[in-house]
């Protein structure tokens, strides 16, 4: 049963024009046994005049009324009523009339003489096509209300890229203000070329892929807002593209947010930095014994002052490490960079501290490698830190071999040792800030937890990709690969 707004039922209202009383009357004994709200006219011109005065679900009319006929008829309601659904009930079965009544736009036909159960079963058909429109509507305005009110910036795109719905959160970030932007094509209203390169792109991803576009937009309308912008495609039950949705999120504040936290950390690393400096040197005097002498007890304990001193050196400038990657200054500093000399140097450097541990430190370039776009101060950092860490976690004695190759327009270098190995649940983790694997081997090794995700961050920023194979006891092979050729 249909409902009407308060959600009440309500019983669905039928008229009936039809000259023959016969027909009228049989017509109404049938349908209110149904429990329908059943009226009655005997020509065309009674008939329209009810429906101008109150809506009718479904009317059924006579094709050969005397004056107004029975197409007029239906050319009225539809033209006046397009909700109200038209069944023809014909006289004689023409087909020709059939047919042109239901190009007219009739639902259906029911030709004379019918029997009850085929009124019923027409008059039902009708019904639920109505129920079936009215839930489409109810669904499209609730949809229609949800995507206005949304603080997330929403557009539709067609597949020839015209922009078919955008709520008022996206005119808003994109600052179209009362500009009319739906029926325009997107290249021609929006300006910024990274949205238009996400719904070229998502228009173009293969059907088999479930997946969306994403990016990061900056739109420069007054004041500079940072939206995160997602695309995907949408398709037809037979896989066909019909268009593209975008939907916008100001991350604006966020943004803020986090730089105030990178400001602020670096500020205080910087600050820290210079008097930890002084102290250091001070200890050093003391040390030295140039501020008087000192005994064996004493000098115990300026040393593991020292110790201490020089790892929360180490925290420091790995903060200030992460705060200049946060600040995006890497992609300012990218020069043509030669990496089988950094690795070289690299590898000399730290010569002496692998000596001390009676670790076998080699370096293995197997070809001539091209040169790369790079931050020379960040490749220095990433092969500096996975060679420290090689020596750090291999017990005395073992080896750790660097290594350089060329693999599918990607440089790849390896950092493997005969160390400790990791395990294998804390592999993930390994890259968050401040995770150190927790052990008794790894027990009185100095660590900030900071190394590995400066190394992700820098490999990121240079668009290429980490990863590790270890197990414990079996040592690790840190592995990078930096593209050879990037913008
Ligand atoms: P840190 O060395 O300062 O603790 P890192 O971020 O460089 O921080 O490393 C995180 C953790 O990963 C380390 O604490 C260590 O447990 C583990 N790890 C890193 N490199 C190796 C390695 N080559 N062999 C074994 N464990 C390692």
């Amino acid at each position: 049963m249909v409902e009407d707004l308060r959600g009440e039922p309500c019983r669905p209202s039928i008229l009936v024009v039809d000259d023959e009383p016969r027909i009228r009357e049989g017509c109404r004994i049938v349908l209110s046994e149904q429990g329908f709200d059943v009226e009655l006219a005997a020509e065309g011109k009674s008939g329209l005049k009810m429906i101008e005065e109150r809506h009718f679900d479904v009317v059924l009319v006579d094709l050969m009324l005397p004056a107004l006929s029975g197409l007029d008829v239906l050319e009225r309601i539809r033209a006046r009523h397009p909700d109200t659904v038209v069944i023809v009930i014909t006289g004689y079965a023409t087909v020709e009339h059939s047919i042109k009544a239901m190009k007219n736009g009739a639902f259906d036909f029911i030709p004379k003489p019918f029997t009850p159960e085929q009124l019923r079963i027409v008059v039902a058909k009708a019904l639920e096509h109505n129920r079936a429109l009215a839930d489409i509507a109810e669904t499209r305005s609730r949809l229609r209300v949800m995507v206005n009110r949304l603080m997330d910036g929403v557009m539709t795109t067609d597949s020839n890229k015209k922009i078919v719905l955008a709520n008022p959160a996206f005119l808003h970030m994109m600052g179209y203000h009362g500009k009319g932007v739906i029926g325009q094509k997107a290249d021609e209203i929006i300006e910024n070329k990274t949205m238009l390169d996400l719904i070229d792109k998502a228009l173009e991803l293969p059907a088999s892929s479930g997946s969306e576009i994403t990016a990061q937009l900056e739109e420069n309308g007054g004041d500079e807002r940072i939206f995160t912008a997602r695309c995907a495609p949408f398709r037809s039950r037979t896989g066909l593209t019909m268009g593209t949705i975008t939907v916008l999120n100001d991350i604006t504040a966020l943004k803020k947010m986090d730089k105030m936290k990178s400001d602020f950390v670096s500020m205080v690393s910087h600050e820290i930095r210079s008097p930890m400096t002084s102290v250091m040197a001070q200890l050093k005097v003391i040390l030295d014994g140039l501020a008087g002498d000192v005994t064996g007890k004493q000098k115990e304990i300026l040393e593991r002052a020292c110790q201490r001193i020089h790892s929360l050196t180490c925290l420091v400038s790995e903060l200030l490490d992460l705060a200049r990657i946060e600040s995006g200054l890497i992609s300012q500093e990218k020069q043509t960079v030669d990496m089988a000399q950094i690795l070289r140097e690299q590898v000399l450097l730290h010569s002496e501290t692998a000596k001390a541990k009676n670790i076998e430190l080699t370096l293995e370039i197997v070809q001539d490698l091209p040169k790369i776009l790079a931050s020379r101060q960040s490749m220095e950092e990433i092969i500096s830190n996975l060679v420290t860490n090689a020596i750090k976690y291999t017990p005395d004695g073992g080896k750790v071999v660097v290594s350089a190759d060329v693999e599918n327009e990607y440089l790849k270098m390896d950092v493997s040792d005969t160390g400790f190995g990791i395990p294998i649940d804390e592999l993930d983790s390994i890259f968050t800030r401040f995770y150190r694997v927790k052990n008794q081997q790894t027990r009185n090794i100095i660590g900030t937890g900071l190394g590995l995700s400066i190394v992700k961050s820098l490999v990121q920023a240079h668009y290429g990709s980490i990863s590790v194979k270890s197990r414990p006891g079996a040592g690790s092979i840190f592995t990078v690969r930096l593209p050879l050729a990037h913008t």
